[in-house]
Parts: C-alpha cells; sequence; structure tokens
C-alpha cells in the first residue's frame, strides 16, 4: 500500500497548484496547501478531505516557517514541500518596470529559498524528505520580454542541483513545464507582450497534466530522485 505523505504546497489557489492538491488528495495523501488568496484555498477545503490550508505570501519567510512548524507540530514531519508559487509579469527590459522585476525575483527565488529554509532542518533531522520546485521550460531558454521570469527560474534550477548536491537523503526535484492553463499570463502589463504571449499559448496543456508529473516524482521509492522533467504540450516548437 501506498504511504500517505505530508505534504507542503505553495500557490495552491489556481492553476498548477490547485490542480496537484486534487491529484495528491485522490492519492491518499494530506497536504497543507498555502497562498495570499485564503477564500480560494478555503473553498477547496470546503470540497476536498485531508487540506489544511493558510494564508501565505512566500515573500515573508515567517509564513513558511509558520506553515512548517503547524506540519510538524500536528503531525509530527514533513514528507514533501513544492515550491509552485510564481508570477510572470512579462515586459521588454526597456519598459524598465522594476517593481516588476523585483517582485518577480522576490516571489520566483526568495520564495523558493524561503521554503526550503522552513523545511530543511526537518528533513535533515527526521533523515529524509523531497523538496519539488516548480521551474519552467524558461529555466532552460530565455525568450524575448521574458529575461527576468527566465532569470528567476535559472535561478530555481541553480538552487535545486545545488541543494540535491549537498544532501544525501533528501530528494530534489525540478518540475518544467511548458505553457500550462491557468492565471499566469492574466497579470502582465506590458500591452504587447500580453498580445503576443495570447499566441504563444495558443497550445497549452491542461493544469492536471503537470500535477500527474508532480505526483509520479513523488510517487518513487526512496532512493529514487527525479531530477527534473520538462512537461510540454506536443505542439510546442
Ligand atoms: P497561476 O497564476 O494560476 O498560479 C500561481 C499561484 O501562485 C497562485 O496560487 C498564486 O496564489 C500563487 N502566488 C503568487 N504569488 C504568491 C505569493 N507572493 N505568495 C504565495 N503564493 C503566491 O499560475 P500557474 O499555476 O501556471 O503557476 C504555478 C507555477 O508554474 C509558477 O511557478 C509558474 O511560474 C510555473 N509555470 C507555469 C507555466 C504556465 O504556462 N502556466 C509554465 C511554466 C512554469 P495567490 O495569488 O492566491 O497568492
Amino acid at each position: 500500500m501506498k504511504k500517505r505523505k505530508i505534504i507542503l504546497l505553495t500557490g495552491a489557489s489556481s492553476g498548477i497548484g490547485e490542480a496537484t492538491v486534487r491529484q495528491l488528495v485522490q492519492e491518499g495523501h494530506h497536504v497543507i496547501i498555502g497562498a495570499r488568496r485564503l477564500a480560494k484555498l478555503q473553498r477547496l477545503q470546503e470540497e476536498l478531505d485531508n487540506i489544511d490550508a493558510l494564508q501565505v505570501d512566500v515573500i515573508q519567510a515567517g509564513d513558511l516557517q509558520r506553515m512548517a512548524d503547524f506540519a510538524q507540530s500536528t503531525y509530527g514531519r514533513i514528507d514533501v514541500l513544492i515550491n509552485n508559487a510564481g508570477i510572470m509579469p512579462l515586459s521588454p527590459l526597456a519598459a524598465r518596470k522594476v517593481d516588476e522585476w523585483r517582485q518577480t525575483l522576490d516571489v520566483n527565488v526568495h520564495g523558493v529559498l524561503n521554503g526550503i529554509a522552513a523545511v530543511l532542518p526537518v528533513m535533515e533531522q527526521q533523515g529524509g524528505g523531497q523538496i519539488i520546485n516548480v521551474a519552467s521550460i524558461g529555466a532552460h531558454t530565455v525568450f524575448p520580454s521574458s529575461a527576468v521570469y527566465c532569470a528567476s527560474k535559472f535561478a530555481v534550477r541553480a538552487i535545486s542541483d545545488g541543494l540535491r548536491q549537498e544532501t544525501e537523503t533528501i530528494r530534489v526535484t525540478v518540475i518544467s513545464p511548458g505553457v500550462v492553463q491557468s492565471e499566469l499570463a492574466d497579470h502582465i502589463t506590458d500591452e504587447g507582450t500580453k498580445a503576443a504571449m495570447e499566441e504563444f499559448r495558443r497550445h497549452a496543456l491542461p493544469a492536471d497534466a503537470i500535477a500527474k508529473a508532480i505526483a509520479w516524482a513523488i510517487a518513487q521509492p526512496d532512493g529514487v530522485d527525479v531530477s527534473e522533467m520538462i512537461v510540454r504540450p506536443t505542439q510546442s516548437p
């Protein structure tokens, strides 16, 4: 029988995160979900069993620490952390959207680091665990208007590989999706980029395709580290 795991998941209020919580509870796991929009998380909690919902802003290291402390004090362990929360307010550098650059790096890079910092001592002490970081195909290739977003996702891959090399007991997995249906592109404020993205995002995977990849990586035996998976639409260039 499959082991029921205690899983922390950020960015669970929409898109890939929401699909992932559905997949993981269906597979018998318990998921502690976090995002800023608590009402959305609470609706999921009303609909599904085996969920705890916490308001979490991943920029705040204390919010992730609170999530880890909750898991530890309530369930006595943390088996998996999924650093999924992310934003993608794309624009050309010449548009000089410096606040959006800072926010992208804060959420996509420091958010991941804050998650790692919160769970690492627990996983080291319990002698195992898994940290899954959601990167992107933009962690492999830079696209026009995507320099800062891609920089943030290249960083996620670098941090993940560094972490993998520094520990012998924690499995580290990077999931790099191609285009996926979600709210991710809704927050682009640069009009030209927004229009180009609509065309670029014409072929998109349903979010549950990524949820299934995440669940598969979790389901592997403790000695098997799925270091990275790229999952994209068949029609991708
Ligand atoms: P969505 O916009 O649908 O979901 C993003 C999630 O991140 C939301 O739940 C949002 O919740 C959460 N989030 C954003 N900022 C914060 C924050 N400061 N603190 C906590 N949570 C936050 O997009 P996706 O589901 O597509 O994105 C999930 C991940 O997948 C991201 O890391 C993204 O970069 C990556 N990805 C997505 C691709 C795609 O095509 N969709 C392709 C490649 C990678 P709330 O607003 O409630 O805080």
